[in-house]
């Protein structure tokens, strides 16, 4: 295989008008194709499992589809740290890489490589940070039906990357991107990029590694598409709440001018795969955190995800997997609400397992089962409390209460409850739309 055939294959939101703002896109009135969205789910899950059980056999398929010594190179990177070696050695005079924001280069390479002092530029807040984009808070963002997104996302070959008009040199710079889902059949790599942010990695560095968790590896074209797609769809609310919010100042490719002569032999493409703790993973009770696909649905939706990690907001999947792997994070500002598993679309377990996590590591005081316990029935005390509204306010404003449920519990004495109301909302809803309503 070489570089310009490598079989790479683009998904992203605006792929049918290219420049269109994604969030437009989603609604784009003339898709009349609608999609199942159970069965989509159903789908994915299935998939995901019978993905993992085959996932020795497709990653022997992948070593003899890039052999050994060719071009590109498949490099396996037992933990995060080989990786940055590897990264670190290709990078040239400037020291530079320019990376996509995708989780497994952000949350699993990214400290390692500034620690490795490499200077790291961000393409995606320098190419996607525009004014309009900036999402602060969930409703603010455009209605995203999947059922009418999925046929939105199209995987198109990147038709030869060194094919970029009026390129005669590359910048001295090293693009490190993640990859969505690689297939075991024909090594095709799918990615998702937005406003081409990927395709100009690969034209324009001198030197570009995929990487991969070994996990994204699967059986067929077909599935790695149809996970690609997924990823894409089920994250797009995750995508538009990042495109604006926390964009940080950084350097930008522009700021590095072309000077490495744009020769097709220099052209040098790796896929790094990496396992970082994975099978470990595999072989625990924690083996269905691998069937994740990343699409950090259950970040947006988490009201503790902007808390678990003081630089940057984590994913509940990404705060286990870094537990797992990592073992310095705080696992009991996870509040066990349970949302992350309603929105997940391969119904992973989150809190579960981050529940059991903490019972294993002994870090879990008998009290802590009971404010857990409440805390994950707050829609059935919310309903019983309705029910009996004079005599539940009584016991939630009294002193007593409120200092036996702060020891308990851990909720302050010094916060109120809001008063609970006998007519459901569904009553007064129908009321005020009956004209029977104040
Ligand atoms: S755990 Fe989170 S990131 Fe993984 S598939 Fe479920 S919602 Fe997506």
């Amino acid at each position: 295989m070489d570089c310009d055939d490598f079989p790479f294959l683009m998904i992203e939101p605006s792929a049918v008008h290219k420049r269109r703002f994604s969030a437009q896109v989603l609604n784009d009135p003339a898709d009349t194709r609608t999609v199942d969205e159970a069965g989509l789910r159903q789908r994915l899950q299935k998939m995901r499992v019978s993905s993992l059980e085959k996932l020795e056999t497709s990653l022997q398929n992948v070593s003899c589809l890039f052999k050994k010594g060719g071009s590109p190179a498949l490099i396996y990177a037992a933990s995060a740290y080989d990786a940055c070696n590897i990264i670190k050695r290709a990078c040239g005079n400037t020291q530079s890489i320019c990376i996509n924001k995708s989780a497994v280069i952000t949350r699993e390479l990214k400290t390692c490589l500034a620690a490795a002092g490499l200077n790291i530029i961000e393409s995606y807040y320098t190419d996607l940070h525009h004014k309009n984009e900036e999402f602060t808070h969930y409703w603010q963002l455009p209605r995203i039906p999947i059922t009418s997104i999925f046929n939105a996302f199209e995987g198109e070959p990147l038709k030869s990357p060194g094919a970029r008009d009026g390129m005669k040199k590359r910048r001295d710079i090293v693009g490190v991107i993640g990859v969505s889902a690689i297939s075991a059949d024909d090594g095709s790599v799918v990615l998702i990029q937005h406003r081409q942010n990927i395709k100009k990695i690969i034209e324009e560095c001198r030197s570009v590694f995929l990487v991969a968790g070994i996990d994204k590896v699967v059986p067929t074209k077909e599935e790695a598409l149809f996970q690609a797609k997924c990823m894409a769809c089920f994250g797009m609310t995750a995508l538009l709440m990042d495109s604006g919010a926390g964009s940080e100042e950084s350097a930008s490719m522009e700021d590095y001018p072309l000077e490495i002569p744009y020769d097709k032999s220099k052209c040098r493409l790796s896929l790094i795969l990496m396992d970082n703790g994975r099978r470990e993973i595999m072989q625990s009770d924690f083996l269905p955190l691998m069937t994740c696909i990343g699409c950090r649905a259950c970040m947006n939706q988490c009201p503790g995800s902007r808390f678990f990690d003081t630089s940057s907001a984590l994913s509940p999947r990404e705060l286990l997997f870094l537990q797992l792997t990592e073992g310095n994070m705080a696992l009991d500002l996870c509040l066990q609400c349970n949302v992350c598993r309603t929105v997940c679309p391969v119904n992973i377990d989150l809190p579960g397992m981050i529940l059991k996590l903490r019972i294993l590591q002994k870090k879990y005081h008998v009290l802590n089962y009971f404010r857990d316990f409440l805390l994950s029935k707050m829609e059935e005390i919310e309903k019983t409390g309705s029910y009996f509204a004079p005599v539940a306010n009584l016991f939630s404003r009294n002193k007593a209460v409120k200092k036996l449920a702060e020891l308990f519990t851990g909720i302050s004495c010094r916060r109120d409850i809001p008063f609970f109301r006998a007519p459901t909302f569904e009553k007064i809803f129908k009321d005020q739309v009956s004209g029977h309503g104040k």
